[in-house]
């Protein structure tokens, strides 16, 4: 017997159109280049979208056509979530710090039809628009249009004149919510990068699940600042959960060093932000270099959100110490949409057991309603949720993807899982925690040591900046720990300085045989440390 209640799609337009009725006195804060400020209410803002839906349509966009963007947060960039979704086409963000190789590889393998930018971006379009067979427009998000002529294949528009044109009454379709909604590439670390295509069913579900009380916990109350870009993995769900729970949302445009970042939290009166270890880093070395702000007075932050990348624990107490606010650490990737788990760090003198509180600085928290996990060793065979057995994490639900676009191998277990290429411990209260990702662990005499406690273990000695551990050979335990190292500005500390504060801290063979220091330490589009360019650069570096 079926219940009886109505069967309404989960349709991402209806989330701005609940916006615009039930929030519109909540408003979507936008940051320009030059540091202009805009600020649109809900209903503004549903108001563009529907009139950029209509433009799509009349430039011959259909249903399940990619639109590509190459852009930073602001509010154009979020219209255009609501607008190509809401009329069953296929958002297609690009992340405009790859490589234009890359970037141009990832527009024909998705064949996008229309190219909105940012002018910024405008020298790279004319660059990579006469390799793109399939594109017809590009659209330059500002008022006019200044990019020179494309060829003849390619129509040039400007984003305000093609919204003026269309303003006025507007009805989303009625779609499938099976029906493509987005389409973002993981960063090929390992080989070309692979497209996840994502639904409007698997995008409700993961705002509703990853926006609510078991996940970020957005409230209409909260405003938000979302330095996760637009560009990669949907910047974590935070333009359909603000949305939906009416939370404002800050977006700060292309500028993210420390000092933008606070003023912008500063100025908004942020309450919540988001974004990977590498900006918090930014953000507290202002802080700490500029002894005259008064963050914990100036600012009215309660929760910094971390994930894309282990945190280190002298970040986390940082953030604590400095801002005074919550840290809140998640897991996640571009195949889970993002979101895997979540969990908050208690704070300094909250446990009784301070050696219990900072073993909890290394969890990425427990899994959200909907992400269901196992751990499996190298067989496949289950490992116990010990805390101490570490195995290939794998996970299942229906915001994970089920297969790459436009790849046929299957990618899903016997029973529908999706290896995730993390490895990791779940103890048995189900906290998890990533030791490594399957790519960067350590092997050395047939055991495995964990790349993530070694690099979080260095950073907290006081005059380390940031550290990153890769594998070496080595002629008789296979692979030996090189740790790299780059010093925080007028510190100094030698190796054995270092070794000497990790000692007791780490099993005495998991210690770096060698430590070496450099002046910066390379990291991906998506913030991750690049570790294949470190093994590039110490590839001939000699064991001790
Ligand atoms: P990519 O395109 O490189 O896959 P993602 O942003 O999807 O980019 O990265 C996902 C990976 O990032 C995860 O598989 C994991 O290794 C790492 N990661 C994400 N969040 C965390 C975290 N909180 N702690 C440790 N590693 C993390």
């Amino acid at each position: 017997m079926f219940g009886l209640m109505q069967e309404q799609p989960l349709l991402i337009s209806s989330l701005i159109e609940h916006a615009a009725e039930a929030h519109a006195d909540r408003q979507v804060v936008s940051r320009d280049a030059e540091g202009r400020i805009r600020a649109f209410g809900y209903r503004e803002l549903a108001a563009r979208a529907r009139a950029l839906a209509r433009a799509l349509i009349e430039l011959g966009v259909r249903p399940g056509d990619r639109v590509a963007t190459l852009a930073w947060n602001d509010h154009r960039h979020m219209e255009l979530y609501y607008a190509v979704s809401g009329i069953g086409a296929v958002i297609h963000t690009v992340n405009p710090r790859l490589f234009p190789q890359q970037i141009g590889f990832i527009l024909n393998h998705a064949e996008s039809v229309c190219l909105f930018f940012d002018p910024g971006f405008g020298a790279m379009v004319a660059e990579l628009a006469p390799g793109l067979s399939g594109l017809r427009h590009v659209v330059e998000m500002a008022d006019d249009a200044t990019v020179p002529p494309l060829g003849d294949h390619v129509v040039r528009h400007s984003y305000e004149r093609l919204l003026a044109g269309h303003a006025g009454e507007f009805a989303w379709p009625q779609l499938d919510d099976r029906a493509a909604s987005g389409l973002c590439y993981t960063s090929g670390t390992t080989g070309d990068p692979k497209g996840v295509l994502y639904a409007h069913r698997s995008t409700v579900l993961h705002a509703l699940s990853a926006g609510g009380p078991g996940g970020f916990d957005v409230t209409r109350d909260d405003v938000v600042l979302a330095v996760v870009p637009l560009f990669h993995v949907n910047a974590w769900g935070l333009p359909y959960v603000c949305a939906l729970s009416g939370a404002t949302l800050v977006l700060p445009g292309p500028r993210l060093d420390g000092a933008s970042i606070y003023e912008l939290m500063r100025s908004q009166l942020c309450t919540v932000a988001f974004g990977v270890p590498t900006v918090w880093m930014g953000l507290l070395d202002h802080v700490s270099n500029n002894p005259q702000l008064r963050p914990r007075d100036e600012l009215r932050l309660q929760r910094i959100v971390i994930g894309g990348a282990a945190a280190p624990a002298a970040l986390i107490d940082g953030l604590q110490d400095l801002l005074g606010c919550d840290v809140i650490l998640a897991w996640g990737m571009t195949e889970l949409s993002p979101l895997g788990s979540i969990g908050r760090v208690p704070r300094k003198g909250e446990l009784a057991d301070e050696d219990e509180r900072r073993r909890r600085l290394a969890k990425q928290g427990r899994a959200v309603f909907g992400v269901t996990m196992k751990i499996v060793d190298a067989d496949g065979r289950p490992l116990p949720r010990d805390g101490r057995a570490a195995g290939r994490l794998l996970v299942r639900g229906p915001w994970v993807t089920s297969g790459y676009f436009r790849h046929d191998e299957p990618l899903l277990d016997a029973d529908g899982f999706f290896e995730t290429g993390d490895i990791a411990t779940i103890d048995p209260s189900g906290d998890l925690e990533i030791t490594d990702r399957m790519k960067d662990v350590i092997k050395s005499g047939g055991e495995w040591i964990s790349s993530i406690e070694l690099e979080g273990v260095a950073a907290s000695h006081p005059a380390v900046a940031e550290a990153a551990v890769i594998a070496m050979a080595h002629p008789k335990w296979q692979e030996r720990p090189l740790l790299i190292v780059r010093l925080r500005a007028g510190m100094a500390a030698s190796a054995s300085d270092i070794l000497g504060h990790m000692a007791p801290r780490v099993a005495r063979w998991w210690l770096p045989d060698d430590i070496a220091f450099v002046d910066d330490i390379p990291h991906t589009a998506t913030g991750k440390i690049q570790k294949t360019k470190l093994r590039e650069r110490f590839a001939r570096h000699q064991a001790l």
